[in-house]
């Protein structure tokens, strides 16, 4: 069982397909990391619950901005090695989606003007969200229980400011391709640009409201969302606040 440092806790972003967006942190997301490693213990099937699952409709603000430390950049992420045959991943006329999600980490570091993330991908059997040091991003079931209408989720987990694990999931149950144009691109979700949206979380980025073009503006469509793989200028300047680009170094003479 893992132990739980009083200063840490759990930060859970749920992306809706209504525009319903939860963010979690603090004292109720700390027990239900709690609950988490408890009933982790007891069952591999076990489900993550918190207080986004019971307060639907609700927004809650984040209480301070979290960012990745130096010293675990670039950060390295972990795919589920079930990917490949994943049930929810219905068409991949644009490529593996291993390759979708590569592409996401690729803008990541295009829109941050600096290597944040570490573009090859870990394999791993792992399925479960857990402060066990490996960056999941998993398609198939795992330890959280999602809505209906909740297309994936970013759970990240935090000391003070800074993030120390961060796993993104995507719901088994919605469709997702990889395809960029198409009668399946329009009845699926895309994986690149959810997974632009969700890895721009593990990296501490917050929703941008002000931009209903943005990346990271909180909620999507089936129809329009191939357009999340390009970051926008508000997205990019997040990045870039939370990661100061380091002034080049003076000429030398
Ligand atoms: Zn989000």
């Amino acid at each position: 069982m893992e132990r739980i440092h009083p200063d840490s806790r759990t930060i859970i972003e749920r992306l809706d397909t209504k525009g319903r967006v939860h963010r979690s942190g603090g004292g109720a997301a700390r027990a239900e990391q709690k609950q988490a490693s408890r009933t982790a213990a007891r069952s591999d099937t076990a489900s993550i619950r918190g207080r986004e699952m019971r307060s639907r409709g609700t927004t809650q603000a984040a209480t301070e901005p979290t960012s990745v430390p130096a010293e675990r950049r670039p950060v390295t992420y972990s795919l589920n090695d079930r990917t490949d045959t994943a049930s929810n991943i219905t068409s991949t006329t644009g490529g593996p989606a291993s390759s979708s999600i590569v592409g996401a980490l690729t803008e990541i570091n295009n829109g941050a003007g600096q290597t944040l993330v570490n573009t090859t991908l870990q394999q791993t059997s792992a399925t479960r969200a857990a402060n066990d040091g490996t960056n999941l991003i998993s398609f198939v079931q795992g330890n959280y229980r999602f809505n209906k209408n909740t297309i994936a989720v970013n759970i990240s987990f935090t000391q003070g400011t800074s993030t120390v694990d961060s796993d993104t999931l995507f719901n088994p149950r919605m469709a997702f391709s990889t395809d960029d144009s198409g009668a399946v691109e329009q009845k699926t979700f895309d994986v690149q640009g959810i997974a632009t949206h969700e890895l721009m979380h593990s990296v501490g980025v917050p929703h941008i409201t002000t931009n209903t073009q943005a990346t990271m503006y909180p909620s999507a469509s089936r129809t329009d969302d191939v357009r999340l793989r390009t970051l926008e200028p508000e997205d990019r300047a997040a990045l870039q606040t939370l990661y100061p680009v380091p002034p080049p170094p003076p000429p030398t003479i």
